[in-house]
Order: C-alpha cells, then structure tokens, then sequence
C-alpha cells in the first residue's frame, strides 16, 4: 500500500505559490487577498478557517477575517458580500459552511460575485466546469484531481465510485473524474444515501472517493484488491488521547483497508491539505485576473 501524502503534495504547492507572490511583491503590485466570513462559533468551521488564513501567511498572501454571531441576519451576511464583491483590494473570499439553518445558503452563495467565488461554489463556476471553461473548481475534488496526477495513478478507462453526492465534493468530484481529459475518462457511478446494494458499487471500484460524513464505514470487504481509496470524509468525534478532547476520523474503516488497497490518504494529512492548497492557487489565479480578465 502506498499513503498519499496530502500535507507533503500541499506544502510543496504553497512554496511554489509562495515563489509567485514574491515576484508579483517585486514587481511593485500587491500580494493576492483572501477574505473568510465566519459565521458562529463551530468548532469545525474554526478550525478549518484559521488553517486558511495560517496558510495564507505562509505563501504571503493579505488575509483578512470577518466574523459574525450565530445570529446574524441574512440581510447582515448579504450586506458583508456586497461590501467583499465591491472592495477591489480583496481578490477572492470564501463563506464557510454551514451556515446557521435561518440562512439560505443558496442565496449567500449566488450572492458572492463569480470572480470573488475561488470556493468554486457558485452556479457560474459550477456550471463552467461542467462545461470545460475556465473556472475556479471547487476546492475540495481539485485537491483529489492533483493528488492523483501527483501520483500519476491511471483514470483513462478505469471504474471511479464516489460515495457522497453534495454540491462541494461528491457531484462535482463525479463530473471531474467522467470529463474528456487526462486525468479523468473514467467510468463513474455516484453512490449517496438511497443507493441499494452499495458495497456491489464500492468493491467494483478501481479508484473510489469516499465522502459521505460517516467515520470509518467503508470497511476493507467493501473494497476491490488494488483498489485507489480517497478518504474526504473528516467527522470530529470524542477522544481521550488528544488535548482538545476529539480526534478527526475519515469515511474509511484506515487499518484494515490499507492493507487491501493500493493507495490511499489518511485522515488527518490527506485530502485535508490539499482543499487548502486548491483554495490558494484559486485565489493567486482570482489576483491574476486568469479566469475573469
Ligand atoms: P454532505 O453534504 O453531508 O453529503 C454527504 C453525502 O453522503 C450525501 O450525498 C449523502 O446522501 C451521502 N451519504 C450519507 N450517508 C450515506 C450512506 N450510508 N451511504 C451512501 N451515501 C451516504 O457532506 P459533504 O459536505 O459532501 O462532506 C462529506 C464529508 O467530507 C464530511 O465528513 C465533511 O466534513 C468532509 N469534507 C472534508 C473536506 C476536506 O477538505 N477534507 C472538505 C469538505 C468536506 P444523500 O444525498 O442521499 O443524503
């Protein structure tokens, strides 16, 4: 079994990102802008906030965080979009979800201006994926796409299952995976909640993305010999050996899979980093005016 290192591939990417924002500094322009509104107190979305706006200090990108109570209204967030879309210093700026449940998170979404959405979320960028023009790709299944051309794991041909169908991971992953290019050409079949027979599906996958929020439930019978495994799922549960009192546990059952597959990424270190390094090269690409000129 070979681990795929996420942290590693990640770290490598923010140095050469790193690179570009100083000859961009040099050049006399200001470094790219990353803006965060956060909404609440989650432990989650905290967590995965302040390792974007560490990892934008790190490549030297401005970074700003706007933060708001639990209770904030849907005007009030709708008002910090207007003033983020309107602020030419701010490149690109990302709403963490989830939102609180008296908030439409469609709305927020379709409010960020399609320029400013290196997220990849909104209905602009989602469908210009889908229809192969430039965009920003939603940052979570661009991550898994560079983890697999890193490693240079074969798709052309190959059976590609993803377990999970939301519109930040599993849909746009499956769309990824089934495109005409080279890392992509699979076969692809989305699994999600109402899928009947699922491990029929999973132990037919030659590569299988896992990303449905249940910790450990792929278990190595549910898994073709050989397989490639993508873990995205990260679940915060209980746990008496770390000092903040809970541990991040994947989709996928880690000690008795690996022994079955033929790679896979571990949960914390793999997919994880990665989303943050996509995050990054969208923001660089959003001050560069790449996608949007
Ligand atoms: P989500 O919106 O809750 O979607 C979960 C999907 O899994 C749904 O499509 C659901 O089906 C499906 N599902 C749930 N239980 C299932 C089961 N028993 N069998 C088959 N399908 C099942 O979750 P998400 O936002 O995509 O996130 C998934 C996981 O990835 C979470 O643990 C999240 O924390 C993690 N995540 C990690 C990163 C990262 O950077 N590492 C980024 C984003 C998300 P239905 O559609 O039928 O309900």
């Amino acid at each position: 079994m070979n681990l795929i290192d996420g942290k590693k591939i990640s770290l490598k990417i923010q140095e050469n990102i790193a690179e570009e924002v100083k000859k961009i500094t040099s050049s006399g322009k200001k470094p790219p802008h990353l803006a965060a509104v956060l909404v609440g107190n989650d432990g989650g979305s905290e967590t995965y906030v302040a390792a974007k706006i560490k990892a934008c200090g790190r490549v030297g990108f401005n970074s700003t965080l706007i933060r708001h109570p639990e209770y904030v209204t849907e005007e009030k967030l709708l008002q910090t979009i207007a003033d983020l879309n309107n602020n030419s210093d701010i490149d690109g700026f990302i709403v963490q979800l989830p939102l609180p449940r008296h908030i439409n998170e469609h709305k927020i979404i379709e409010a960020v201006l399609p320029s400013k959405d290196v997220d990849g979320f909104h209905p602009i960028n989602v469908g210009r994926m889908v229809l192969n023009l430039p965009c920003y790709v939603s940052a979570t299944p661009y991550g898994i796409v560079q983890l697999l051309e890193h490693y240079k794991i074969e798709t052309s041909g190959k059976h590609c299952v993803v377990v999970g169908r939301s519109h930040i991971v599993g849909s746009p992953m499956s769309i990824l995976m089934a495109k005409n290019t080279t890392l992509g050409n699979c076969t692809v079949t989305l699994c999600h909640s109402k899928t009947t027979n699922l491990s029929d599906y999973t132990r037919s996958a030659d590569i299988l993305i896992c990303a449905l929020g249940s910790p450990e439930f792929i278990k190595a019978d549910m898994i073709k010999q050989g397989a490639v495994v993508v873990d995205v799922g990260t679940t915060r549960v209980e746990s008496t050996e770390s000092k903040n009192g809970f541990k991040l546990k994947g989709d996928v059952m880690f000690n008795e899979v690996s022994q079955k597959c033929s790679f896979i990424t571990p949960v914390p270190g793999g997919v994880g980093p990665m989303t943050i390094a996509s995050l990054l090269k969208n923001t660089l690409l959003a001050a560069k005016k790449e996608i949007y000129p």
